[in-house]
């Protein structure tokens, strides 16, 4: 289920950038409107009804906001996959390599075995799917850990990338509250899929 206030704000507010990129600076990714997370938050609880969930994991640092408001509805923690260039921890970590979208470089992800465990029932959240490198890297971690992935919950897929069908392909239970179908830089107009 889409969330009409989200769709409503991105149509708004939203800045459609060179290279299929989104940018929502304004309210999610560099000033953040807390009361628009809160019910982003509730959104992703109710979209998960029902399912136990111990672990929120997310990549930094757009991810972050949006994973610890949502936790305080699913009342677990939050573990944000940390990005290194230059992985000299290794034998402590879970880690996976992530190509970035919007940098157009790569990424070593790590985690520390510390804190994701085979037990763990991990909700995967993230700000922005695009070619769904990062949650597919977030759910290597997961993997590693052989802890169970019950599903990914995204702010923003772009559907006219690759990453959505991908994902769900592979059988992740993935639920993005705006799933934007097109959008135009030449005259800024945004459509969006009509059902998840
Ligand atoms: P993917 O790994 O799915 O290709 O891209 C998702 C990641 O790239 C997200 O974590 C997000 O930070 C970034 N990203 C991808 N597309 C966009 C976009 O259109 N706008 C912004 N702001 N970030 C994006």
């Amino acid at each position: 289920m889409q969330m009409q206030l989200l769709q409503d704000r991105i149509r708004k507010d939203g800045q459609i950038k060179e290279g299929n990129i989104l940018k929502v600076d304004s309210f999610l990714n560099h000033q953040i409107d807390v009361s628009l997370l809160q019910e982003i938050g509730k959104e992703l609880k109710r979209q998960f009804e029902g399912k136990e969930i111990t672990k929120i994991l997310t990549i930094e640092a757009s991810g972050i906001a949006i994973a610890c408001i949502a936790a305080q509805y699913f009342g677990c923690p939050v573990i944000f996959a940390k990005k290194t260039k230059t992985l000299n921890i290794a034998g402590e970590v879970y880690t996976a390599k992530v190509e970035s979208f919007t940098h157009q470089t790569t990424n070593d992800i790590i985690v520390s075995k510390s804190f994701l465990h085979a037990e763990d029932k991990v909700l995967i959240i993230d700000d922005f799917l695009a070619n769904g490198k990062a949650i597919f890297g977030l759910s290597e971690l997961v993997r590693q850990a052989g802890a169970e992935l019950v599903g990914a919950g995204v702010v923003i897929e772009k559907g006219f990338q690759e990453g959505g069908k991908r994902l769900r392909e592979m059988g992740i239970d993935l639920h993005s509250l705006a799933i934007v179908e097109s959008m135009d830089p030449a005259t800024g107009s945004i459509t969006f899929r009509k059902e998840d």
